[in-house]
C-alpha cells in the first residue's frame, strides 16, 4: 500500500547536529528556566525576523493566553472565527468575550470594514489572524484601533518569516504571537513566542510564564508555567539554520500546484505574492460546487481514497464549535461560513515530492473531467425528457 500523505509533516534538523548540540547539556545539566540556548534563540529570532523584542514560550497557545493576561484586557475582543480554535480559547480562558467579525473573501483575514460596527464601550482589543500567512489590513486595523483606543494583537502563528514594509510582520500592532509547533514551517517541537515593544509588558510576560515569580520571595502575578526548555531551544537553533531552504522548497511545490491547477474553473487557489510576503506555509483551495459539479467534501473523500489527507482548515468556524456555539453575540458571518464550507488545505511540506503534488492535481483533474462527462450525459438526458414532455 502506498504511504499515506498528510497535510503536513514535520521537518527534522540534521540528526548529528542536533545530537551534538544537546550533548553539551549534560555538562552542567541546566536544561530549562531561561537557559543559555533559550536566550540565544531569542536573539537569533529577533535578528532573523527583524522584530523589536521577543519572549519565548512552551507553545504558541500559552504565548497568546498569557499575552492577553499581561495586557490586562477587559470585556470584549473583536476577532475572527476563521482560525485555529486556539485563538478563541485564549480569549475565553482569560474571561473575555469574543466578538466574531466576518472575513474577506480574497484572503480570509478579518474584514476591516466590518470591525467598527462591532465596537462597544466594552471593547478592549482587536485580535486578527494572519491566516495562512496572508497579511491582514494592518494599516486599516491600526487606524480603527487608534480612533477607539483599542489594543491590537495579531495571531501570527502562520506568518513566521514574512516581512511587511521592510519589517517582520509580527512587529506590527501592540504585540503578536508566533507558533513553533512541529507542524509549522519553523518549529521547536512545541514552542511559541510573543513579539512585543513595551519593556514593562516584557517583564510581565517573563513573570507570567514562570508562575508569576518576580524574585526569590515575591510572587507578583497569578502566573502559569509556560517556559521553553533547552532541548526545544536547540531544536529551534538547528531549524533556524535551514529555514531559508525550507521556505524555498515549499515555494517550488506551491508553484507546481499553481501551474498544475491553472485553468481549473471552480477552484480558487492562493494569490502569488512577492518574495518575503509569503512563507508558503499552507496551500488552501476553495471549491465552488456549482462550477465543479462536486463539493469540497467530495474532493476530501476522493483524496482520502487515494491515501491523501487534506484538512478542512478552517472548518467549522470556531464560533460554531460546541464549546462556543450560541454563547456569544450572534453576528452574521456569511463570508466566513461560505469559506469554511468550501476550503480544503492540500498537503504541503518540504519533504513532499513534486511527483506527489502532480498526483494530487491529477486526482483533481480526473474528478473535474468525470463530472463534466456526467453533466453532459445528464444534459442529454434532460433534453430528451424535455422533448418527451413537449411532445
Ligand atoms: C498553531 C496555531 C496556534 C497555536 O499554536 P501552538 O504552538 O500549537 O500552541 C494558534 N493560532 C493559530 C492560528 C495556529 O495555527
Amino acid at each position: 500500500m502506498e504511504d499515506r500523505i498528510y497535510v503536513t509533516k514535520s521537518s527534522m534538523p540534521n540528526y548529528e547536529e542536533y545530537c551534538a548540540a544537546i550533548k553539551l547539556l549534560w555538562q552542567d545539566a541546566f536544561i530549562t528556566n531561561m537557559g543559555k540556548y533559550h536566550d540565544e534563540l531569542e536573539k537569533s529570532l529577533i535578528a532573523f525576523l527583524n522584530v523589536d523584542k521577543i519572549s519565548l514560550f512552551c507553545n504558541g497557545h500559552m504565548s497568546l493566553e498569557l499575552l492577553l493576561q499581561a495586557m490586562g484586557l477587559t470585556g470584549e475582543v473583536i476577532t475572527t472565527p476563521f482560525t485555529f480554535v486556539s485563538t478563541t480559547h485564549a480569549i475565553v480562558r482569560n474571561g473575555l468575550k469574543p466578538v466574531f467579525c466576518d472575513i474577506n473573501p480574497h484572503d480570509f483575514t478579518i474584514n476591516t470594514d466590518k470591525i467598527e460596527e462591532l465596537i462597544t464601550e466594552n471593547t478592549s482589543a482587536i485580535l486578527p489572524v494572519h491566516v495562512y500567512g496572508n497579511i491582514c489590513d494592518i494599516t486599516g486595523i491600526q487606524q480603527i484601533a487608534d480612533k477607539y483606543n483599542l489594543k491590537v494583537i495579531y495571531d501570527a502563528a502562520h506568518a513566521f518569516g514574512i516581512t511587511y514594509h521592510g519589517r517582520g510582520v509580527a512587529d506590527y500592532g501592540d504585540a503578536s504571537i508566533l507558533s513553533f509547533h512541529a507542524t509549522k514551517i519553523f518549529h521547536t517541537i512545541e514552542g511559541g513566542a510573543v513579539v512585543y515593544h513595551n519593556a514593562e509588558l516584557g517583564k510581565s510576560l517573563y513573570d507570567l510564564k514562570n508562575f508569576g515569580i518576580r524574585s526569590e520571595e515575591i510572587v507578583a502575578e497569578v502566573g502559569a508555567n509556560a517556559k521553553m526548555n533547552e532541548f526545544q531551544a536547540i531544536m529551534g537553533l538547528c531549524n533556524l539554520k535551514r529555514i531559508d531552504a525550507e521556505i524555498e522548497k515549499r515555494k517550488l511545490l506551491t508553484k507546481r500546484y499553481l501551474k498544475n491547477l491553472k485553468g481549473m474553473s471552480g477552484i480558487k487557489v492562493k494569490e502569488t505574492k512577492n518574495d518575503g510576503e509569503d512563507n508558503y506555509g499552507y496551500f488552501p483551495i476553495v471549491c465552488e460546487e456549482n462550477l465543479l459539479g462536486f463539493s469540497r467534501d467530495d474532493l476530501y473523500k476522493e483524496l482520502a481514497r487515494h491515501n491523501i489527507y487534506g484538512r478542512k482548515y478552517f472548518y467549522p468556524l470556531t464560533s460554531d464549535q460546541a464549546c462556543f456555539r450560541n454563547k456569544y453575540k450572534d453576528i452574521p458571518l456569511p463570508v466566513a461560513r461560505k469559506t469554511a464550507d468550501r476550503i480544503l488545505t492540500l498537503p504541503l511540506y518540504a519533504g513532499l515530492s513534486t511527483e506527489n503534488v502532480d498526483r494530487i492535481c491529477k486526482i483533481l483533474w480526473d474528478m473535474v473531467s468525470a463530472h463534466k462527462k456526467s453533466r453532459i450525459l445528464y444534459g442529454i438526458h434532460e433534453k430528451k425528457q424535455m422533448k418527451s414532455i413537449n411532445e
